[in-house]
């Protein structure tokens, strides 16, 4: 069976084709102009990874706390993750870089802060 998917680890965003075998396992890929696209394939069909971006409230801002993960994590944890960060309280100041949930759900990522809040 095959399958195109575009790779998103360069501006060129090379469409590639990727055999998969009927049980669904990667087999092979073309189309992609450099070794990252191969990578990105494989995994994309296996496991695929997203860095996760959301936003928090915090109490004490008006404006909200912008996040992400520090690594691709699983896709299919996406949810879970979310409801993690629907938990998780923020206290003012933050910092960029700032640990906002670490290791979340032991992917080896941590929530990280991607702007900087300061109390008034
Ligand atoms: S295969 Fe290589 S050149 Fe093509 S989009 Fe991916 S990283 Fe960029």
């Amino acid at each position: 069976m095959d399958k195109v998917i575009t790779c998103i680890n360069c501006p060129v965003g090379c469409r590639m084709t990727v055999t998969l075998s009927d049980a669904g396992a990667f087999v092979s890929v073309t189309g992609n102009t450099c070794p990252r696209g191969a990578k990105y394939a494989e995994q994309e069909c296996t496991r695929p990874l997203r860095v996760v971006t959301a936003v928090l409230p915090v109490p004490g801002s008006e404006t909200p706390l912008s996040v992400k993960t520090s690594a691709p994590v699983p896709k299919e944890l996406i949810p879970e993750i979310m409801r993690v960060l629907g938990k998780t309280s923020v206290s003012l100041p933050v910092a960029v870089g700032d640990v906002v949930v670490p290791n979340v759900l032991q992917t080896g990522a941590d929530i990280v802060a991607t702007r900087e809040l300061s109390s008034r």
